[in-house]
């Protein structure tokens, strides 16, 4: 067979159980309202929670650094691409998450694979909660370490692992979402400090959907619980507005992983002026309480009123509101369905989550207004009655 009929015969199998993706076409910047597939619509399906990713002001850092720095970095970091808006990015976020040191990698996709590739290898463990994003799984893959899968957010359970498996390792490394990106609820940090100080283990924590929305300036997860983890991730693509990730702890980490992350070693250093775009949008996002404040009442709104209208709405003290549908294809008809109606909400399906638990993720964002959240509201009320029919 060629490999296009093989393709065409794995994309047909995708279609029929209702799992192949096609994305919509969005026309003019990210917002509370967008232009979708020729529609005027509301958003609800984007990371952006603070509204930042079409902000004046770091519009204005992007255009300059471009001005006095141009567009590429022309090399790795460790040949010729360590320019100056990177290591000023890279001081500001050191000091927004208040550790020693902080190394920017192209995206949290690159931040994972590199950072628990270089840290644990064949002779290690790692443990990991069964929700982790996939960027996690994966670095757990690559890294070839034994890979233990614990419960979500079950620490009870972790513990007996731990008792069991830590000894037979050499370095032992607990990861975890800081907020749940399918699920919106957040992880028990506190806990996973003591189990891992108590087991002579290194924890990891990527506040991806955490940093900015969540604790005092928008630190994330972790400084909400005043919990200090070995790693930090944190992504500069969601709240920050822009693109790219860092990796935030010890100087000795930071200087480790410059050796040794090969997803930072062998690829191109981020545009400067993405990095001359996250240093104005930390400065942003430490003043930005109004923001937090909005964004996490009105996913705290849609939580009770959609649960209210008999839908399983998930997820808690996050703004991601997770609404379990269940089938995928009665999820994207769900989608549809809101779509139709002026909402744009992202149906999920498997391998993202379990199968069974097909869901809309609904997301609002600091920028949205009452009227945008009331709309939503009515249009979930109506694709539900229309479901039921
Ligand atoms: C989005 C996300 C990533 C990947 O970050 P990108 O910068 O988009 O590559 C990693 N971890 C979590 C939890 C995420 O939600």
């Amino acid at each position: 067979m060629s490999m296009d009929e093989e393709l065409a015969r794995a994309l047909a199998a995708l279609e029929r159980e209702g799992l192949l993706r096609t994305a919509r076409r969005v026309d003019g910047p990210q917002g509370p309202e967008m232009t979708v597939d020729g529609r005027r619509v509301i958003c609800l399906c984007s990371n952006n929670y603070l509204g930042l990713a079409n902000d004046p002001a770091i519009l204005a850092a992007a255009r300059g650094s471009l001005e006095t720095e141009g567009l590429g970095a022309g090399a790795s970091r460790s040949i010729s691409g360590t320019m100056h808006a990177h290591r000023q990015a890279e001081a500001a976020l050191a000091s927004f998450v208040q550790r020693e040191a902080a190394l920017l990698f192209a995206s949290g996709w690159a931040a994972n694979l590199g950072t628990i590739q270089a840290l644990v290898g064949e002779d290690d463990v790692v443990f990991s909660d069964e929700l982790n994003h996939a960027s996690l799984i994966d670095g757990c893959r690559l890294s070839r370490a034994r890979v233990v899968v614990y419960p979500h957010n079950d620490t009870d359970r972790l513990a007996e692992i731990l008792a069991t498996e830590r000894s037979r390792a050499r370095r032992a490394l607990v990861v975890t979402d800081a907020v749940f990106s399918m699920d919106g609820d957040r992880a028990r940090t506190a806990q996973l400090r003591q189990l891992c100080d108590a087991a002579d283990a290194w924890l990891m924590v990527d506040e991806a959907h955490a940093l900015g929305v969540i604790g005092p300036e928008g630190r994330g997860l972790c400084a909400a619980d005043s919990v200090v983890p070995d790693v930090l991730m944190g992504t500069l693509g969601k709240a920050l507005g822009a693109q790219g990730a860092f990796v935030a702890g010890s100087s000795q980490l930071v200087r480790f992983l410059e050796n040794r992350a090969r997803s930072y070693v062998f690829s191109t250093a981020p545009s400067p002026l993405l990095a001359a775009a996250a240093t104005r949008a930390v400065a942003l996002v430490r003043q930005a309480d109004d923001r937090r404040e909005r964004v996490l009442a009105w996913a705290a709104r849609l939580r009770t009123a959609l649960a209210e209208q008999g839908w399983d709405a998930r997820g808690e003290g996050t703004c991601i509101v997770p609404v379990v549908v269940g089938h995928p294809d009665t999820t994207m008809r769900a989608s549809k369905g809101l779509f139709d109606r002026g909402v744009f909400a992202h149906g999920v399906r498997p391998p993202t989550v379990p199968a069974g638990t097909s869901r809309i993720r609904v997301v609002p964002m600091a920028t949205h207004e009452e009227r945008h959240i009331d709309r939503a509201i009515e249009a979930f009320a109506e694709v539900r009655a229309e479901l039921r029919r």
